[in-house]
């Protein structure tokens, strides 16, 4: 779809993959004015095709436009366009278990000229790929990397907007984080450099021995998960108190040096949830390599893919069939 201040949303179509045609002096080149999404389409076991909560997804790439001066795209437009998409390319959903077609809307800013303003001109576009179960040989704990060097998101930045910008500061400290044999980079806030923000990709929750979880607030330097919204909704439901707050990294290692912290892991749209073993940095250690995956990692993982594939009643309403 494309947008014009003079003509706003116009142009919606459906045209075959390939590259796009970019001016050198296209302004997304050159200032990052860039948002996307990411959301998957899961087979069920009729065939239908749904996805999970895709108005959330449309209201983040709402507030990620607000903060990086791109328009506003409608819930329904946006909703409207993952129909489009399924419907032409509903054949590349795969059927095999925790399988998906990933989907990858975004919005360029594609007007040419060099000066530094926000374009008059963009362009909003979905794609997809199907997906892997993100996990072929059954779910491992994994090792994640702290990043003292550099931060991800400072206050009053595009933290909690969804726009290229941040993954490419995240690049860096991901290396590191690979050649030490970790999935992924922790972030800390860039503020006091010892609350714990987020990871790369994904949000982090601890599970305490009283059975209650934390996770850190939105502090407006933090990705809006809709994993992490769904998990905070499914942990209550079990009657189970989650605490949006400040978690420091002294809490979380005397939390596991107490045995107060009972389990950790990190959840995104990707891997759904991913139990995490050992947090390691150039001069830190916590937890151990060797940890098995926790038990309320786990069972509340199997209920989230459980409602996403159609195993079990989606009592929110959080599937929208897109097929039909
Ligand atoms: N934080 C960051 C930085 C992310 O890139 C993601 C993935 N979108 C998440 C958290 C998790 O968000 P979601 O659950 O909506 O996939």
């Amino acid at each position: 779809i494309d947008w014009t201040t003079a003509a706003g949303w116009h142009d919606a179509q459906v045209i075959p993959y390939g590259p796009l045609m970019l001016d050198p002096a296209a302004s997304v080149l050159h200032y990052a004015q860039e948002i996307f999404e990411g959301l998957k389409v899961y087979r069920h076991a009729d065939g239908s095709l749904h996805t999970f909560r895709p108005e959330a997804n449309a209201r983040r790439l709402q507030r990620s436009a607000q903060r990086l001066a791109l328009p506003e795209l409608s819930v329904e437009d946006f909703i409207e366009s993952l129909r489009r998409l399924v419907a032409v390319d509903g054949q590349w959903v795969p059927s095999a278990p925790e399988t998906s077609l990933y989907i990858r809307p975004f919005m360029i800013a594609n007007e040419s000229f060099l000066g530094v303003r926000a374009a008059h001109k963009v362009g909003y576009y979905v794609i997809a790929s199907p997906a892997g179960a993100y996990f072929a040989a059954g779910v491992a704990p994994v090792k994640i990397w702290l990043s003292t060097e550099y931060s991800r998101a400072g206050r009053g930045g595009t933290g909690a907007a969804k726009c290229g910008g941040n993954y490419a500061s995240s690049l860096l400290p991901q290396v590191e984080a690979y050649e030490n044999g970790c999935a992924q980079v922790l972030f800390l806030d860039a503020e006091t450099g010892s609350h714990v923000d987020e990871l790369g990709g994904m949000n982090i929750f601890f599970v305490h021995k009283d059975g209650h979880l934390s996770t850190p607030a939105l502090t407006g330097t933090i990705l809006e998960g809709i994993t992490r919204q769904s998990i905070i909704t499914l942990a209550k439901d079990r009657g189970l108190t989650v605490d949006e707050t400040t978690i420091t990294m002294d809490d979380w290692r005397d939390g596991i040096e107490s045995g107060d912290i009972t389990e950790v892991f990190a959840c995104g749209t990707a891997a759904v949830i991913t139990p995490i073993s050992q947090l390691l940095g150039s001069e830190i250690s916590i937890g151990n390599p060797d940890a098995p995956a926790g038990e309320l990692t786990m069972s509340l993982r199997r209920e989230l893919t459980d409602i996403q594939y159609g195993r079990t009643p989606d009592r929110h309403g959080w599937l929208t069939r897109l097929d039909a």
